[in-house]
């Protein structure tokens, strides 16, 4: 496995899920991390207090990332904390899913700030950073039906098809910067986000994966090391599926 040691990561919503077994994998490779959350003041204590002991060096920041100034103050703390930030992972998210004619306008404006105007407030603040360096990695979590579309969920899936516009565009603008952005786009994956899925939806998703099985955390998170190490540096403002043949 390679290294990362002497490079910090920020990953957004480090405190479970998905966003905690990225933060653990790359403090297992020897990398500092960020914690982001927003509420889970316990569990990102929690992710700090494992990715120490994997021999990472590991800070939990609060910060609403949907807020501007909040994100702002969050890219300038980890930046005091660890003097450089090498790997940015857009991964906060939520969901308020709704059939259209229910779904109200408060649901669809949350959904967009958290997960596309928070993907894209980090993205703001960091890269002025990044262009000091002269090198940056991003990568944003989007989704499958950020590729496919999905019934009931109008408001998720703009945002993560957003996402793979906005890591598109980074991609072109950021190029011959050294800064390389790309998505990934994860099927089913085993978290709380999918606990709340009704056990017949979740059913049917089962049956549309060839590997037969969800996907779990870490499969996401070696997907992760992969496109941020020197392995990858010929990639950048691609989609990455992960979703056991489901598309
Ligand atoms: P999760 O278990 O619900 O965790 C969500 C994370 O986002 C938590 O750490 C949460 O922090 C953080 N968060 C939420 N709102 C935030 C905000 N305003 N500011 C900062 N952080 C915020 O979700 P997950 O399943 O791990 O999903 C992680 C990412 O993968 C999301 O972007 C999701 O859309 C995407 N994804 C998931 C799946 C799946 O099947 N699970 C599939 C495709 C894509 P707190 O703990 O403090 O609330």
């Amino acid at each position: 496995m390679e290294s990362f040691k002497n490079k910090t990561v920020l990953i957004t919503g480090g405190s479970r899920g998905i966003g905690k077994a990225i933060a653990l994998a790359f403090a297992n490779a020897g990398a500092n991390v960020i914690i982001n959350y927003v509420n889970s003041q316990a569990k990102a204590l929690a992710v700090v207090k494992l990715a120490i002991k994997l021999g990472g060096n590991a800070k939990a920041i609060q910060a609403n990332i949907a807020d501007f100034t909040e994100a702002k103050k969050l890219v300038d703390e980890a930046l005091e904390t660890f003097s450089q930030i090498d790997i940015l992972i857009n991964n906060s998210g939520i969901t308020k899913d709704n059939l259209m004619l229910r779904m109200k306008e408060e649901d669809f404006d949350q959904v967009i700030d958290v997960n596309l105007k928070g993907t894209w407030n980090m993205c703001k603040h960091l890269t002025r950073n990044f262009l000091k360096n002269k090198s940056g990695t991003i990568i944003n979590i989007s989704s499958v039906v950020g590729l496919i579309g999905n019934a009931g969920q109008t408001n998720y899936v703009a945002s993560k098809a957003g996402i793979i516009g906005l890591t598109k565009s980074l991609a072109k603008e950021f190029g011959s910067r050294n800064i390389r952005v790309n998505a990934i786009a994860p099927g089913f994956i085993e978290t709380e986000m999918t606990d709340q899925i009704p056990k017949d939806v979740r059913e049917n998703y089962l049956k549309q994966i060839p590997l037969n099985r969800p996907g779990n955390p870490e499969e996401v998170a070696n997907l992760c090391l992969f496109l941020a190490s020197d392995k990858a540096t010929y990639i950048t403002g691609q989609v990455i599926s992960i979703n056991g043949g489901m598309v």
